[in-house]
């Protein structure tokens, strides 16, 4: 399936992949891409032609967020043209919000953008790194019958398992499985051949004529807010009342549902008088928001909450983050939030 003049960016951004321990502080810290290869002699025997874009400072992705986004997209919009597709190596912790991220603001990808990491560092005996790596560098690679990339979207590679990149949510600090997709089959895995998931190819709003963009602005001023038993109405207040917050991710319970009383439907209700957009997500990992389903969620719609179906919550904020980017108006935002744009939710 692989054809040897195949060409992939590695895009390292740091992550326990690289890391190294230090001697001195017993603390996992990141090394440059030269070390993480020589661990990984097989590098070079892959059948695919690789090149490194090492990231200056070498992050764990706790400090990852919009500035690094638009690093990593900037990167692969320079050298879009250069390379058949890009893997970037990044730590697990937010690796979900990475690639729900770039799968918005990379607008009409045409190449496979894969992303991976491992639990632990490439230099361990029992690393899962060297694995990951060499499994993203060929799914990244792969291309079909007739020479088409068999995946046209940002993904994430992890434990022989490729994932649409917006789906995935990290599930175990532990295990090298560590991410599940709970509401979309898996595009492929790799056992002794990769078996692909035909027909798991994102589904677009895009006009597929239109040239690959990268949209850089983002407006991070938004909250994603856990519902709990005993959240009062008066702490809900406080926040949407803060002329600084422009949208609200809100995690409700099961399909959709928030507490009844007046005060906290009126409190929620704030958000739209603002204009401001409120998108819900389950807490469930499985599952969709169904809103209307029962009556502790048709109040929610009443007050101009939208419902974010079986988005994760990686992919809403994102996502809220982009369109409010964008400068959309409220109305707009607030349709496109509960559509798919990238695969990102289950339906049309
Ligand atoms: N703290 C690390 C990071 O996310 C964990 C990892 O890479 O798995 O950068």
């Amino acid at each position: 399936m692989r054809v040897k003049s195949r060409r992939i960016l590695i895009i390292y951004t740091g992550g326990t992949i690289g890391m190294v321990r230090d001697t001195a502080t017993g603390a996992l810290s990141p090394f440059k891409f030269e070390k993480l290869a020589e661990a990984v002699p097989g590098l070079k025997e892959l059948d695919v032609e690789t090149e490194v874009c090492c990231f200056d400072r070498l992050i764990d992705s706790s400090d990852m967020g919009p500035e690094g986004w638009v690093n990593i997209g900037q990167v692969i919009h320079g050298n879009y043209g250069e390379y058949d597709g890009f893997v970037v190596l990044h730590g697990t912790d937010t690796m979900a919000y990475t690639a729900s991220a770039l799968s918005f603001m990379l607008e009409n990808l045409g190449k496979p953008v894969v992303l991976t990491g491992s639990q632990l560092p490439v230099g361990v005996l029992r690393s899962d790194g060297k694995s990951n790596l060499v499994n993203a560098i060929e799914m990244a690679s792969a291309v079909d019958e007739k020479g088409r990339p068999m995946v046209k979207e940002v993904c994430v590679c992890f434990g022989d398992t490729l994932y649409r990149g917006n789906r995935v949510t990290k599930f175990s600090a532990e295990n090298f499985d560590a991410f599940i997709s709970a509401n979309l089959p898996v595009l492929a895995k790799a056992g002794v051949h990769v078996k692909w998931s035909r027909g798991a190819d994102v589904s677009r709003d895009e006009d597929a004529s239109a040239p690959f963009r990268l949209q850089e602005k983002l407006d991070s001023r938004v909250l994603i807010l856990k519902i709990h038993p005993g959240l009062t109405p008066k702490t809900i207040l406080s926040l949407l009342e803060n002329n600084d917050l422009k949208g609200l991710v809100l995690e409700t319970y099961g399909s959709g549902n928030a507490p009844t009383s007046k005060e906290f439907i009126q409190a929620l209700g704030t958000a739209a008088k603002r204009k401001m957009p409120v998108v819900n997500v389950t807490q469930c990992a499985e599952g969709s928001v169904e809103m209307g389903k029962y009556a502790a969620s048709t109040q929610l719609l009443e007050a101009g909450v939208v419902s974010g179906r079986d988005m994760t919550c990686e992919a809403a904020v994102t996502k809220m983050m982009y369109l409010l980017g964008k400068g959309a108006d409220y109305a707009e935002t607030c349709r496109l939030l509960g559509e798919p744009l990238r695969g990102e939710m289950s339906g049309s």
